[in-house]
């Protein structure tokens, strides 16, 4: 195992010193003994927080008191708890301290979770937690259901690290997740939504999705029309819901990115007709995908940024790119740079999650892609800010108001199709002939 910080370490040794327990627990504990690059490292220790407050001063901070911990120089260490009964499925409704390490690691959520390593590399593993981490198991410390039920919080933070670690519910576990599903209704969108992005962002988010459409459909009902929902199409190996799985994993795992993917079939179920042959058609039915995306990002409160992004790609996933130069720079226009590479991404998981024989749309995808940084690389004019002729240029010919707008924005048309050049006195001369 990784050896701990030098900063994680001090602070150990300090409250040893002082006569207390010191160890390191959680997620930390967990990715280290996995062989992966741990993120913030959790210390639990048994002195009371008053008295890590005190033998950290002035640099302890009280970060989260009611729940007994102390921030130290970014290190959050909390007292040993045990938590109190659970009203809401989500927070202890009160919070007690205690001496017994063993206590602290049973409120813990799964056994990988409930680790313990002190400063001489001696662990606490009541739980059997190194066992399923060899074995990939997520499995509920305790009962499951009983678990679930006080904080359905920990529901989503299962499927997260399925889905993170490529690991598989413990059956028993797996089994009270789909039975507890519904008490997610009780967990406020925010939690959802960042439990929901490490879900879609994760390296095993397919077999994630294909295993609990049910328990994500409880936040997100707009999905479950899609669950098996037969395409009738050469184009598709997979049913709906499946596509979508595949086509999730299938893109760059940047958050806008999976999210399109997630969204971006919703509308097939409802526009769906066979033909006189018996192949399945979804004309249109990105246009219905977009209010039903839009509705989900709504309710998980999603930054207006992200969901314009979001929606955009949903809404022009299917939309064809013609292969030239002209398409390039009209689409630059349209969604600039940005944008039109997500929308490049998308297009290429879309295909990726397709049946094989259609594959060869990759080529194309990458051919538009060359071209794109041909575009770019020769300094295309695609914005009104690359225009050879600005606002006062045309104010000082005499155009007024709205009418300068709607005169660069011709021009801009003119360059980008290549009917003008973009270069100043050429484009006076057009506007003095033309526009005036
Ligand atoms: P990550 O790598 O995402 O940070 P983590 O396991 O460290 O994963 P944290 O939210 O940082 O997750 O929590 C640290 C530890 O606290 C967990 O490993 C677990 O032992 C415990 N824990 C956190 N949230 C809960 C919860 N809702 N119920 C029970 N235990 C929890
Ligand atoms: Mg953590």
């Amino acid at each position: 195992m990784p050896a701990m910080p030098e900063n994680v370490k001090k602070i150990m040794v300090r409250l040893e010193d002082a006569g207390y327990e010191a160890w390191c627990v959680g997620g930390a504990v967990r990715d280290a003994l996995l062989g992966r690059t741990p993120g913030d490292w959790d210390v639990a220790t048994s002195a009371a927080p008053e008295t890590v407050l005190t033998l950290f001063a002035p640099h302890g901070l009280p970060t989260g008191l009611k729940h007994g911990t102390v921030t130290v120089e970014g290190t959050e260490v909390t007292t040993f708890r045990r938590d109190g009964s659970y009203g809401d499925n989500r927070r202890p409704d009160y919070v007690e301290f205690t001496r017994s390490l063993e206590e602290d690691l049973s409120r813990r959520d799964f056994t990988v979770n409930a680790i313990a390593v002190n400063l001489r590399g001696e662990t606490a593993d009541p739980f059997g937690g190194r066992e399923d981490l060899s074995r990939g198991l997520l499995r509920a410390v305790g009962a499951p259901e009983k678990r679930f039920g006080e904080d359905a919080l920990r529901i989503l933070r299962g499927l997260r690290f399925a889905s993170r670690l490529g690991f598989s519910l413990e059956a028993e576990t797996g089994r009270a997740i789909h039975r507890c599903g519904p008490l997610l209704e009780h967990i406020a969108p925010e939690r959802i939504r960042t439990e929901l992005t490490g879900i879609l962002c994760g390296e095993y988010a397919a077999r994630v999705l294909l295993d609990y459409p049910d328990v994500l459909g409880v936040f997100m009902p707009e999905i479950l029309p899609c669950v098996g929902f037969d395409q009738h199409s050469v184009y598709h190996c997979y049913d709906v819901w499946s596509h979508t799985a595949y086509a999730v994993a299938a893109a760059k795992p940047l958050p806008v990115l999976r999210y399109a993917m997630l969204l971006h079939d919703l509308g097939k179920p409802e526009t769906f007709a066979l033909d006189g042959e018996g192949h399945g058609h979804f004309y249109g039915h990105w246009r219905r995908s977009v209010p039903l995306a839009q509705a989900i990002l709504d309710r998980l409160r999603v930054d207006n940024r992200s969901k314009r992004v979001i929606l955009t790609l949903v809404e022009r996933h299917d939309c064809p790119l013609p292969l030239s130069e002209k398409s390039v720079r009209r689409n630059l226009a349209r969604y600039g740079e940005e944008t039109l590479r997500l929308l490049l991404e998308v297009k290429r998981a879309d295909n990726l999650a397709q049946a094989e024989a259609y594959r060869d749309r990759q080529t194309l995808i990458r051919q538009w892609e060359e071209l794109l940084e041909l575009v770019l690389a020769g300094g295309a004019c695609f914005s009104l800010g690359q225009l050879a002729v600005k606002g006062n240029d045309l104010t000082a010919l005499g155009l007024k108001g709205p009418a300068v707008g709607v005169a660069l924005k011709e021009l801009l048309e003119l360059v980008i199709d290549e009917k003008l050049p973009n270069d100043r006195g050429l484009l006076v001369e057009y506007v003095k002939e033309k526009l005036l």
